[in-house]
C-alpha cells in the first residue's frame, strides 16, 4: 500500500505574497505533495492551517503515516489541542517531516523539548548542502553534495537536541555551517528536519529537493501498528508471572498490589 501522506502548509504567504504566489501557484504545500506522488510508492494530500481543525482531524491523523510541516509566520496562530493531537500520532508511530522555518513550529519545538533557535540571514546566497552518510536511505540517489543558487541562510548554534543522526551539513557563500539534515525518533516516530523551503525561491521545484522529501517519507514511514497506548499507560508493578526468582533484599516503601505512581 502507498505510504499515505499529508502536506500541511500554513498557507499565509502563499495567499499574501506576490512572490511566492508566481513560484507556487498552488500554494507550497501542493508543490511539495505533487512531487512526493511522482512515485507511486507514496499517496500525498496536503492540509492547510485555514481548514477546520487546521485539516488534522482525529480521523485523518489515524489515516496518515507520514505528515510533512511547513509553517513560518504563523506559527502562534497553531491550536495547542491540535499539536498535542500529532504529538501523539507521532509517538504512536507516524513520521514527522519539518521543513525550514517550521524549526520554529510549536510541534517541533515540543517533540524536541529545547528552544530550536539559530541565526539567519536574507541574501539570497548560495547553500552547497554537503551528504554526511552516502549511506543513509534519504541521501540515495544524492551526489556527494548538492546546491541550491539562492536560499536564505540558517547558521549555528542550532539549539536542537543532538540527533540520532545528522545527514546533511549546509555550507553559505557567507561562511556559515549548519546541520541541515538531522533525524529523530519520540515514542515510535521517526522524524527528519530537512533544512532547505525558504518561500521566495523556488527550493521545492529543485529535483535533489524533490529526491530527499520522496526518500525522507520512505524512511519515515513505520509499517508497525499504531503504538496505540503509548501515553495512557501508567507506570504499573512489572508483570510477576514474567519475573525470574527473586529474593525481596530490602525494607519496601510500597505495599503488596499497590499501583501507585512512583
Ligand atoms: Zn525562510
Amino acid at each position: 500500500m502507498a505510504i499515505r501522506t499529508v502536506v500541511w502548509g500554513e498557507n499565509v504567504h502563499d495567499q499574501e505574497n506576490a512572490i511566492v504566489q508566481g513560484i507556487y501557484p498552488d500554494g507550497m504545500h501542493n508543490c511539495i505533495a505533487a512531487g512526493l506522488n511522482e512515485t507511486d510508492a507514496i499517496s500525498a494530500t496536503s492540509a492547510v492551517m485555514q481548514d477546520p481543525e487546521h485539516g488534522l482531524s482525529i480521523e485523518r491523523l489515524a489515516q496518515t503515516d507520514v505528515l510533512v510541516w511547513w509553517g513560518h509566520a504563523a506559527h502562534g496562530d497553531v491550536d495547542d489541542a491540535i499539536v498535542e493531537r500529532v504529538q501523539q500520532r507521532v509517538w504512536e508511530g507516524m513520521g514527522l517531516i519539518v521543513l525550514h522555518s517550521g524549526h520554529f513550529s510549536k510541534i517541533f519545538r515540543k517533540l524536541m523539548g529545547t528552544p530550536c533557535s539559530l541565526t539567519w540571514r536574507e541574501a539570497g546566497e548560495r547553500e552547497r548542502l554537503w551528504v554526511v552518510n552516502r549511506g543513509h536511505p534519504i541521501v540515495q540517489g544524492i551526489g556527494p553534495y548538492f546546491e541550491l543558487p539562492n536560499a536564505e541562510m540558517y547558521g549555528e548554534p542550532f539549539t536542537v537536541p543532538e540527533p540520532m543522526e545528522t545527514v546533511l551539513i549546509s555550507w553559505y557563500e557567507g561562511g556559515e555551517v549548519f546541520r541541515s539534515g538531522l533525524t529523530y525518533q519520540r515514542g515510535a516516530g521517526k522524524i527528519f528536519y530537512f533544512r532547505p523551503g525558504h518561500e521566495t525561491y523556488p527550493i521545492f521545484h529543485n529535483d535533489d529537493v524533490k529526491l530527499i522529501l520522496k526518500n525522507a517519507v520512505n524512511w519515515a514511514n513505520n509499517p508497525a501498528n499504531p503504538w496505540a497506548d503509548v501515553s495512557d499507560a501508567p507506570n504499573r508493578p512489572a508483570d510477576e508471572a514474567l519475573e525470574q526468582p527473586l529474593e525481596i533484599k530490602g525494607p519496601r516503601l510500597h505495599k503488596d498490589g499497590e499501583a501507585g505512581l512512583r
